[in-house]
């Protein structure tokens, strides 16, 4: 017994497959489940999560439909991976965010911060608000540090909180000790091959699409995505660093590090998401789950908005425009990071863990354990 009927849908699926084996070659998918001979729960949402959806599989299968056994692996596994972000989020009660419009609440959220810190400097001198601001600490006139540090302190450390309790959640499921978590060479593996996408090269043509001609372009476009994101990170930590230990204010000059990351990432933030976006709609419908592209379209557009509204500032920030500019760029970052939890941010946390999984019984294999 199962405990949704998605679940009892993948454990038909990769028992036929596990008796056929025809895409062994494709994905870690296959080579995961040959090595189990029945599948509980928390092996088909370990299957779902390691699954990167790029339909090669669908393609391939002599049993697709209009076949009798009706194998569908890419969408079986992809509402079933949906399943799994629900039931590991935390607050359970938030769960249900995952099924709703996300790109309105995002919004809402969004433009609601935004209008507080507007509502913030006007109240403390509308002057400040709508003036002209340069040089070091410009920013912190609209908003002192310490506020806008504890308003984005918290919010991240929240997502940070949720995501943790919700790893820890897929890695019980699972049935993993957490000392695998930790293993160097399982660990390096899985982020080699997260790092490259590996498993999104649809057995090395590309992933599939309606035109049925495979291409590499959403794994180019994730990559810009994934890159971008993590340049603006790294941007926001550098300043964070040169804020408290050598008491440098921003906004920085063009040529100072955390604008130069931020820049490149905020470029790849345009770039990526614009080409996901592209590339939904471009995808075979048999393939994906019409129920969660409010999810994905909502984590594409927040994104989008925080590169375009990060640039915005960078390219604006002398001149009167740069109060509003700097409200609505926070309004975004602070949306991103409260949905990070339940949104399609978290496909990410738990596909690189079970890849870590993946490598680690690759590695048991190996050494004959
Ligand atoms: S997806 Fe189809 S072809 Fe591939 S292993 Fe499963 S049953 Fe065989
Ligand atoms: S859709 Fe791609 S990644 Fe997923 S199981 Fe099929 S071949 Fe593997």
């Amino acid at each position: 017994m199962h405990g949704t009927r998605i679940l009892a849908e993948a454990d038909r699926l990769m028992t036929v497959c596990n008796s056929c084996r025809y895409c062994e070659g494709l994905c870690a998918v296959f080579p995961a489940m040959e090595m189990r001979r029945s599948f509980e729960d928390g092996d088909l949402n370990y299957l779902a999560n390691l699954c990167h959806a790029c339909g090669a599989c669908y393609t391939d299968c002599q049993f697709s439909p209009p076949h009798e056994y009706n194998v569908n692996v890419p969408k079986t596994l992809s509402i079933a991976r949906a399943g799994s972000y629900a039931a590991y989020a935390w607050p359970r009660a938030l769960s249900g965010a995952f099924a709703r419009n996300g790109l309105v609440i995002a919004l809402t959220a969004s433009l609601s911060v935004a209008a507080f810190v507007i509502g913030f400097a006007a109240f403390n001198d509308t002057a400040m608000l709508l003036g002209r601001h340069s040089g070091p600490g410009a920013f912190y006139r609209l908003m002192p540090h310490n506020a806008m540090a504890a308003l984005f302190g918290a919010a991240l450390l929240y997502a940070f909180i949720a995501l943790a309790v919700g790893l820890r959640a897929f890695w019980r499921d699972i049935g993993e000790p957490a000392r695998t978590l930790a293993e160097p060479a399982s660990l390096w593996q899985a982020i080699r091959d997260a790092g490259q996408l590996r498993y999104l090269d649809g057995g090395g043509v590309g992933c599939v699409n309606a035109d049925e001609r495979p291409g590499d372009r959403r794994r180019l476009f994730h990559h810009f995505t994934f890159y971008g994101f993590a340049l603006c990170f790294a941007a926001t930590s550098v300043a964070t660093l040169y804020h408290y230990l050598l008491a440098r204010e921003a906004p920085y000059p063009w040529w100072d590090l955390p604008v130069l990351l931020g820049t490149l990432g905020g470029v790849g933030l345009l770039i990526g998401p614009v080409g996901l976006w592209v590339e939904k709609s471009r995808r075979d419908k048999a393939l994906v789950d019409a129920d969660q592209a409010g999810m994905e379209r909502a984590f594409i557009a927040m994104l989008f908005l925080t590169g375009l509204s990060g640039l915005a500032l960078l390219l604006w920030r002398e001149t009167a425009a740069i109060g509003v500019l700097l409200a609505l760029h926070l309004g975004f970052v602070f949306a991103l990071f409260i949905t990070l939890p339940y949104g399609k941010f978290v496909h990410g946390l738990y596909r690189f863990a079970a890849l870590v999984r993946y490598a680690h019984e690759r590695k048991m294999m190996a050494d004959g354990a």
